[in-house]
């Protein structure tokens, strides 16, 4: 038997062991934190023992709490954990992407510090980037932090920033070097949220949830040790972690979990449901049997594309074809809701009420919310300027 297979078989058992019933069936997905609610025990069951393997991030090395495993190894424990239907233990900016950067630009102390609470979400991080002015052009963002000590004093404003109310800590881009062009002066720092010089207030969407906010530092403070990457070379760090976002919301475009194909988008089975088969057990609208498929084909060839491109990039990290992955991905994935909802007709605007499902709620609420797709992370304008310079190397 193949090393391979070895684990395999090892993985399936020991999932088989581990992974309570509850969690083998889609649902809500916890993110931890200090003060970490699960909708059900065996949520917080399969995280603590997903945490303690360190395969909530299968690929980070061991010493710092990950799961110490190959590329080959991860794409087996993925395949085993889609096989039994297995839910994410764990959603975290930490993973997806301050813990990358942390791996490529942090001190040892600061790895050692940070990356085994991310692995077991004992903190739940958010992502302070954006400011009122300073969206696409990052650069220009002006909340300002001065040395004291051996403290960093914080004042200034973000926005949109993503559960800032629940998070714990921030991953933060801070102006120190005023003085400096725009792109030197910029560090990148650490930030506890849990103090008085910080505060935070909800922005309500036309999707009725909050989970955006304004952040303000008033004050705030934050130790010398927790800047990473170097003193006014923070740019390089955000870059590197926008390459990680990127390449986190691509995967929205291939369904859950970023599976070749469109097994798990639902598009098909629920375009069955709604519309029916004809007799020749073929979906009974040859129009929107045609758009399926051909989104279908499209989904094949990007997830393809992804898997290509990941596996040309040294050393796995991502680079500007991240762009390129963010692009096509928010773009399929809105296409995705949006035949999701030609399929269901009048059932696809549903809001509330018993006339709908909470299935067919949460579709028209997740259409709503795949619209900010070709937003976040740097909008599609964005991403074509970011491909058109740095992947095809065209002029300004
Ligand atoms: C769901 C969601 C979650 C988010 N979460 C976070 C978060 O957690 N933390 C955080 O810091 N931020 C977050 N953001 C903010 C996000 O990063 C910004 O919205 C995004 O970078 C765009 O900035 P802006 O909204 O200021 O738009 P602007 O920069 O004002 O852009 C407005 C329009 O002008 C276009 N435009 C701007 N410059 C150019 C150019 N040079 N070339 C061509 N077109 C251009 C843009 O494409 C856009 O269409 C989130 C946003 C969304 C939608």
């Amino acid at each position: 038997m193949s090393d391979l297979q070895a684990f395999r078989e090892e993985t399936r058992d020991w999932l088989e062991l581990n992974c309570p019933s509850e969690m083998r069936k889609p649902g809500d997905v916890a993110w931890g934190g200090r003060n970490a609610e699960f909708s059900h025990p065996d949520q917080k069951i399969w995280l603590e023992r997903m945490g303690e393997k360190g395969w909530t991030c299968p690929t980070w090395p061991s010493v710092y709490g990950g799961g110490g495993l190959s590329k080959e190894e991860n794409k087996v424990l993925q395949e085993e954990l889609n096989s039994m239907n297995a839910r994410m233990p764990l959603a975290s900016f930490g993973i997806w992407m301050l813990g990358p950067a942390l791996l490529e630009f942090a001190t040892e102390e600061q790895k050692f510090e940070h990356l085994p609470s991310i692995v077991k979400g004992e903190f739940w991080w958010c992502q302070g980037y954006s400011e009122p002015g300073s969206g696409s052009d990052l650069a220009s963002l002006s909340t300002k932090a001065v040395k004291d000590d051996d403290s960093y004093i914080i004042n200034g404003q973000k926005v949109w920033t993503s559960y800032a109310d629940k998070a714990d800590k921030i991953f933060c881009l801070v102006r120190t070097g005023p003085q400096e062009p725009k792109h030197n002066g910029i560090s990148f720092i650490l930030i506890d949220m849990d103090q008085p010089g910080v505060t935070t207030k909800p922005i309500t969407l036309i999707s009725g949830k909050s989970p955006f906010c304004e952040t303000f530092f008033d004050d705030a403070k934050a130790p010398a040790k927790d800047l990473v990457g170097g003193l006014n070379k923070g740019w390089t760090v955000a870059k590197r972690l926008l390459e990680h976002e990127r390449t986190m919301i691509s995967s929205f475009g291939l369904g859950s979990r970023g599976e070749v194909g469109d097994k798990k988008s639902g598009l098909v089975e629920l375009s069955k449901k709604y519309i029916g088969l004809d007799s020749e057990d073929k979906l009974d609208d040859a129009s929107l049997r045609s758009k399926i498929a051909r989104h279908d084909l499209n989904s094949r060839a990007f997830g393809l594309t992804m898997q290509r491109i990941g596996e040309e990039t040294k050393i796995g990290a991502p680079s500007a074809a991240s762009s390129m992955g963010k692009y096509y991905g928010s773009e399929h994935n809105k296409l995705r809701y949006e035949l999701m909802l030609e399929s269901m007709g009048t059932k696809g605007i549903g809001w509330e009420g018993d006339s709908f499902s909470i299935e067919e709620i949460a579709i028209t609420r997740d259409w709503l919310r795949t619209k900010a797709n070709s937003i976040e992370g740097g909008t599609s304008e964005v991403q074509l300027n970011v491909i058109s310079k740095r992947v095809l190397g065209l002029p300004d």
